[in-house]
């Protein structure tokens, strides 16, 4: 069965990157393997003109010394120079060019020598000739004697030539596995880079079908994908948290609403039944302004709970004394306690600076007052205190009130939660949800110490800068 690749595969990141990377590896290998044979080519040439120039010098000052039968038998016993594995080339010729003198070895026919005789012949200078064949070349180097007659030296590129071809072949040997090297490198590397962006793939179709628990795994390594990881994960929860808010929202204010609507539509259907009164109907008015003022302000608390909560809250935060928020409440609480015969102390020093938001914090403030009041008998006592504790502000509440019982205790921050005893108290039951979140928001905590029948002590505590 031919193995069937879909075309889908060809067009991912993953083939292309590795292509890329194969395609780089094996053209900078080829590359460096051209760039090594052009230089070994020429370290080889510059190294026979070396030799060829060193050798030339030589036999120059055989001749001028000695001449020329000297310098014959000189090449005669050097056997292993001039006939050995990288012979050199020596021609002696007259003033006119013409051979008096010429020794190479027997497999240099090939080099048309008869052409030197006719070639223009220059002092110090290189020149190159070819055999029959072109497949290699003579490189010559020609000096003038002292007595006017000419001495050439040179060599075949014969061995430079040879030495090349096996680096070539070399070549060869080298190329494939270098390019297996290349195709697994980057298949290697693409697949560790594309890894990340294919879980985060992975994660949006999940999350796209349904599953919004689904997240990114993370390497905890410092990379830039796994940041993008981090901050994808930390926008899904957030997301999440937004959804399930509203969700909630939705189910809390679907369930709540339904009382204050029927009575709404009772208190209308009463007074279209009744007779033409007057008075009733201002009455049936005034009961619908005031439900509706109740549902207004649950529906509004609700969705400022959610935004607190899910972080979309904006808060306008800003250095203020917590007296200067608390004395609005000061004097309308004053007169609530009066009239309940209930004796409020509130001791907050005049310069404690804290970043708030004036507004949201001055409601927390009033709910929390509120409550202590509204569920503390008369002759009870209420007691504002704020302290500095490890860096934080602590504010605390103390009642002397009815207290909350420990069945209660855990559920008075859900939302439209009212304890059993409070239920013949005006309230929504949204009053501590409320706190909770914008106190949460100002990066604080609130937590409560109640004994029923003895009271409840409310602690909030704010970082010092916030
Ligand atoms: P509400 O006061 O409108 O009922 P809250 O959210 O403010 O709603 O409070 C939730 C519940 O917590 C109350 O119904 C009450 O049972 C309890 N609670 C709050 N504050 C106090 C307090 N200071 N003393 C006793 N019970 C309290």
């Amino acid at each position: 069965m031919p193995l069937r690749i879909p075309l889908r595969a060809f067009k991912s990141g993953s083939f292309r990157l590795s292509v890329w990377y194969s395609g780089f590896f094996i053209s900078c290998s080829v590359l460096i393997l051209i760039m090594t044979h052009y230089f070994l080519s020429y370290t080889l040439l510059r190294v026979d003109k070396t030799a060829i120039a060193a050798e030339l010098g030589r036999l120059t000052t055989e001749y001028n010394f000695r001449g020329l039968p000297s310098l014959q038998r000189e090449l005669a016993e050097n056997k292993n120079t001039y006939r050995g594995k990288n012979p050199f080339f020596v021609r002696i010729a007259d003033i006119s060019n013409r051979t008096l003198y010429i020794l190479y070895p027997e497999l240099w026919k090939e080099f048309d020598l008869s052409l030197l005789g006719t070639n223009p012949i220059t002092n110090g200078r290189w020149t190159y000739l070819p055999t029959m064949d072109e497949d290699f070349e003579l490189l010559l180097l020609s000096r003038r004697l002292h007595d006017g007659r000419w001495l050439q030296l040179g060599r075949s590129s014969e061995v430079r030539d040879l030495a090349l071809d096996q680096f070539f072949e070399l070549f060869f040997i080298i190329i494939p596995p270098l390019v297996l090297m290349g195709v697994a490198g980057g298949t290697f590397l693409a697949a560790r880079t594309m890894k990340p962006i294919q879980n985060m793939i992975h994660t949006v179709q999940s999350i796209v079908n349904g599953n919004y628990d689904a997240r990114v795994p993370c390497t905890g390594s410092r990379d830039e994908l796994n940041e993008l990881a981090n901050l994808f994960n930390e926008m899904a929860e957030r997301i999440h948290a937004l959804i399930t808010g509203m969700k909630e929202s939705i189910d809390n204010v679907a369930h709540e609403l339904r009382t204050p609507m029927t009575r709404l539509r009772n208190t209308c259907e009463m007074a279209l039944q009744a007779d033409k009164d007057v008075d009733l109907y201002r009455e049936a008015l005034a009961d619908c302004i005031e439900e509706s003022d109740r549902i207004l302000k649950m529906l509004t608390t609700l969705m400022d709970i959610s935004e607190a909560e899910t972080g979309v809250m904006k808060l306008d935060q800003k250095t203020v004394t917590l007296s200067s928020l608390l004395t609005g409440l000061t004097d309308m609480y004053q007169y609530i306690a009066e009239e309940k015969g209930v004796a409020l102390a509130i001791h907050v020093p005049e310069a404690l600076y804290i970043m708030v938001d004036p507004d949201r914090m001055t409601q927390v403030l009033a709910n929390i007052l509120d409550n202590a009041i509204k569920y503390t008998p008369s002759r009870g006592r209420v007691t504002i205190e704020t302290k500095h504790s490890d860096g934080r502000w602590v504010i605390t509440s103390a009642d002397t009130g009815v207290g909350i019982s420990p069945k209660d205790l855990p559920k008075i921050w859900d939302r439209l939660y009212r304890g059993d005893d409070s239920r013949s108290t005006k309230g929504l039951g949204l009053g501590l949800s409320f706190v909770k979140a914008i106190v949460h928001a100002h990066q604080g905590t609130i937590d409560v110490v109640s004994t029923p029948g003895k009271g409840s002590t409310f602690t909030i505590s704010l970082p010092s800068n916030s």
